[in-house]
């Protein structure tokens, strides 16, 4: 791996303050009573919550949480990687193995697939589901991609192996398995058709709506060239890559479930999953997942039309619903082009959003279309949607719903939701420490600062640790 771990961006990332005069108080008030309705999701009972936690967990979580939210150290963390002082081997290696026992033990299930379903297994003790995620992102050539495919399709392979049900789903990113110059051609290529119907894509296969009418289409100011021959092979190959998987899927059972990325290469991504989605979706159950960011404002269209547009062909359709994890570049490179940004104005109007599409996907399970995936670490977003399921009479085991965490990341909520008796998954990120560092650092990003989601799971974690030492309780 390159010598500078981190793109410019992130760096800046790292650079821009947060307010850190908030105090344990505001976060606590965080936790304050709520509507009889929503308290299906029970996170005051810390004893009951984290019951399948050993002590020892508890303990490196909480003092994990509590780096990754020091914001002095994750500065220095910063620093020091993209300092000269990464060139000797020696610091190198210190560095990569103070992030294996701190950030990467924390966030990700293992280097290796086997550690990674160790990891499975654990969660799976602990009433929860593994998502694995084989963690490879942005590449730039076919032999890259065909590495990385080899890779997914060993994950599906193992999956066999471990506990039935124990897997809910196989993560992939599209920028893993076709170059990502590619994708940015292709999804030019898309939207300047959609600003222009007549532009032919004579490769173009069925697909399920890509834009909307509020779409951002500043990512393509002018009429780009055909894909050359040399590309359209590309393209082939990049398809060939994900019928191979998506077969894999099928013939294990295990879903595919397609990350979204940036808007620059969105369009390529949907278009990859929703033409996929159209082969391979039948019998009922969805096989292939697409992403929606509730944090874009042309979202919602987006997915009134793409869902309407698959029942229309008869096509189950799996969503999986997230805010989003791309703020700051996407901001920038709006900005940098002269643009407003393709993102709500105000995190209120992105939590509006998010609880909005929740409830249209919960309403059309409960009618037996879609499945979806609520992925958040957001407890209200959470609380609601599983208030709403229950009263839409969504049954507890009903497999079109899942809500989902990433590891590490808003254990309470995952405990809270699996005692109200939900399917929940932990998103589990697996690959040698340099792979997944581009992970890691979006991670840094989501946690540090006082006013981070997990300064709940903190709380609770040292009540809770508080408890048993009163109680002696060590054994656990
Ligand atoms: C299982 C799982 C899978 C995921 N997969 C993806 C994926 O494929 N693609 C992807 O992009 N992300 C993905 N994410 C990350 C996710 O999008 C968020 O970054 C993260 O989970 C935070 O959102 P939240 O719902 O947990 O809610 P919260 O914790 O409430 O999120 C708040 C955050 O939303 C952001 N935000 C959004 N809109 C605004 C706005 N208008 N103004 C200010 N801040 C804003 C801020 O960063 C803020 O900190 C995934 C998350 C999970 C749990």
């Amino acid at each position: 791996m390159d010598r500078r771990l981190l793109p410019a961006t992130t760096l800046r990332l790292f650079n821009r303050r947060f307010n850190s005069t908030v105090s344990t108080a505001t976060v606590l008030q965080t936790l304050k009573p709520e509507p009889a309705a929503l308290t299906i999701v029970n996170l005051d009972d810390h004893r009951k919550l984290f019951a399948s936690v050993s002590t020892s967990k508890l303990l490196r979580s909480s003092i994990n949480l509590g780096l990754a939210s020091n914001e002095t150290f994750v500065d220095f963390g910063m620093w020091v990687m993209n300092s000269r002082l990464m060139e000797t081997s020696l610091v190198r290696d210190v560095i990569l193995k103070t992030v294996k026992h701190t950030m990467f033990e924390h966030f990700c299930a293992g280097e290796t697939t086997e550690e990674a379903g160790e990891c499975v297994r654990k969660i799976h003790d602990a009433g929860l589901r593994g998502m694995l995620v084989y963690a490879v992102e942005h590449t730039g050539d076919n032999t890259g991609c065909d590495r990385n495919l080899e890779g997914f399709l060993r994950c599906v392979e193992f999956s066999k192996s471990l506990p039935p049900s124990s897997v809910s789903f196989l993560i992939a990113k599209i920028t893993a398995i076709c170059p990502i110059g590619l994708l940015r051609r292709v999804s030019d290529l898309l939207r300047w058709q959609y600003k222009d119907p007549s532009f032919n894509l004579p490769w173009k296969l069925h697909t399920l709506p890509i834009f909307s009418t509020s779409s951002p289409l500043y990512h393509t100011l002018q009429k780009p060239p055909p894909l050359t021959p040399e590309e359209e092979l590309d393209l082939e190959l990049a398809h060939r890559r994900l019928q191979k998987l998506c077969q894999k899927c099928v013939q294990e059972s295990v879903p595919l479930l397609i990350d979204a990325e940036y808007t620059s290469l969105q369009p390529a991504i949907d278009y990859f999953t929703y033409s996929s989605a159209i082969k391979h979706n039948q019998d009922g159950n969805p096989i292939v997942y697409g992403t929606v960011q509730a944090y874009l404002k042309d979202a919602k269209e987006r997915l009134f039309m793409a869902s309407k547009a698959a029942e229309k062909l008869g096509v189950p359709m799996g969503f999986k619903l997230v805010r989003g994890a791309y703020m700051s570049s996407e901001t920038e490179s709006a900005s940098s082009l002269g643009y407003d940004s393709p993102i709500h104005n105000s995190i209120d109007e992105t939590h509006a959003c998010y609880n909005d599409y929740a409830g249209f996907l919960l309403k059309r399970i409960a009618n037996g279309n879609d499945a979806v995936v609520f992925a958040t670490h957001n407890i209200d977003s959470g609380k609601l949607a599983a208030c709403r399921a229950r009263n839409l009479g969504i049954q507890k085991g009903n497999r079109r719903l899942e809500f989902a965490q990433l590891y590490g990341m808003s254990e309470a909520l995952s405990f809270g939701l699996r005692n109200a008796g939900f399917q929940v998954s932990k998103y589990l990120p697996y690959g040698p420490v340099d792979m997944v560092m581009p992970y890691l650092l979006r991670r840094a990003e989501e946690n540090r600062g006082l006013l981070s989601t997990s300064n709940i799971d903190r709380v609770l974690m040292w009540k809770e640790l508080k408890r048993r030492i009163k109680s002696l309780e060590f054994g656990k």
